[in-house]
């Protein structure tokens, strides 16, 4: 059954006096930077799902070079990035909107589309910034927990969303489970819900994807002009530090989400190496593969170790350690490894961002030490 969240019942679920404490305050997305810190030089960072390889040289250069133009605003970098990005799914420029990294997304769909009685639905666990954007302004949350196979329960999601509901969360693929919603069944959860609700599909992790029956949901823009897609420059293209996201939708969407903007909200730096990124074809294929290898390697590695894992589409997994997850998260960080927070509604799961081999190595060699396996070999679920 969906949950109805409020303030109190969203903080009691998480079962942390700590927890608690954070979102009881509007800037409680700030938590999951401050539980970021501090990163020590040589610590090996497996914690918030970047891309160890960061951004391609070219996107460097041209951010190197946008240098040059620091001092004047980025009016015509915006322009021309809109223009691209609106090139790269075949819509009109009027249709896409900037953000500082897709979080701004996020912040502006619950301004324009959430409020004081007009509620929030997303899952539980996902990536929690739409709900505690929501709770800053006023806007209830519906939770509504992943099936048993770790998957957006939609037929229910689409329930909740029948009355006095804005907004509609789907992560797509999830953090923090790396499940898919199937094309299919995202094209009948769009048909069940209320075309007054907007239905926001985050898509930070979509170029991860290579199962055949997932679909973006751009494809889905000219039948329902309720959805809205959000990426990011922050994952695949490896510039989570420079920060850029952006969202595509009908065009009455993405004016009203545009309106919560701030100005000049995408540097010129950025904005020069994501229109760098976009021309260079050959980028997302080559930081795909060698990111899913990488993942590819750790998830057989631990199946080795006897390891049951969630089946991921991303470049992260949760590993399951057979009991309270915190310790084995603070013993990573006694040996300078950075790890994935805990999920208090899987709190026997620990996410793991895919690193580089040598970082793959070393958080298995860890795991062994630090969680001995108990059981004999068992793959992912
Ligand atoms: N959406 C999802 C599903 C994420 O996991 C993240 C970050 O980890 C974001 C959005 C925000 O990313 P950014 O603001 O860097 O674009």
């Amino acid at each position: 059954m969906p949950i109805a969240l409020s303030r109190r019942s969203f903080a009691g679920s998480l079962g942390l006096a700590a927890g608690a404490a954070l979102l009881e305050s509007p800037l409680s997305f700030v938590a999951e930077a401050a539980a970021r810190t501090p990163r020590p030089a040589d610590a090996i960072l497996l914690n918030s799902n970047e891309n160890p390889y960061g951004p391609s040289p070219k996107a460097l250069e041209a951010y190197m070079q946008a240098g040059r133009v620091a001092s004047r605003y980025p009016d015509a970098l915006e322009n021309e990035m809109r223009a691209a990005i609106a090139k790269h799914h075949g819509v009109a420029a009027e249709q896409v909107v900037l953000g500082c990294g897709s979080s701004e997304i996020l912040q502006m769909a619950d301004e324009a589309f959430a409020g004081p009685g007009r509620r929030v639905v997303a899952a539980e666990p996902t990536f929690e910034a739409v709900l505690l954007y929501a709770k800053a302004i006023r806007a209830d949350g519906i939770i509504v927990p992943l099936t048993p196979d770790f998957r957006h329960d939609l037929p229910k999601m689409a329930a909740a969303s029948a009355v006095g509901v804005g907004l509609v969360y789907v992560c797509n693929p999830n953090n923090p489970t790396g499940t898919i919603v199937t094309g299919d069944e995202l094209a009948a959860f769009v048909a069940s819900v209320p075309p007054a609700v907007t239905i926001l599909v985050d898509e930070a992790y979509h170029h991860f994807v290579e199962d055949p029956r997932y679909q973006s949901a751009v494809e889905l823009l000219g039948k329902a002009p309720n959805v809205v897609v959000a990426r990011t420059f922050s994952k695949i293209y490896g510039m989570a530090g420079l920060r850029l996201g952006y969202a595509v939708g009908s065009k009455e969407r993405i004016e009203a989400m545009a309106g919560f903007a701030s100005f000049s909200n995408a540097n010129a730096g950025v904005l020069a190496a994501a229109l760098a990124s976009l021309a260079e074809p050959d980028l997302v294929p080559r930081q795909r593969k060698l990111m899913n290898d990488n993942r590819r390697w750790l998830v057989a590695e631990l199946k080795k170790q006897g390891r049951r894992t969630i089946p991921s589409e991303t470049n992260f997994v949760m590993i399951d350690v057979g009991g309270d997850v915190a310790p084995v998260i603070a013993a990573f960080r006694k040996r300078n490894i950075l790890v994935g927070r805990k999920f208090p509604s899987l709190p026997n799961w620990l996410r793991i961002t895919v690193g580089k081999p040598d970082e793959m190595r070393a958080f298995t060699a860890a795991l062994a030490e630090i969680v001995p396996a108990k059981v004999a070999a068992r793959s992912e679920i």
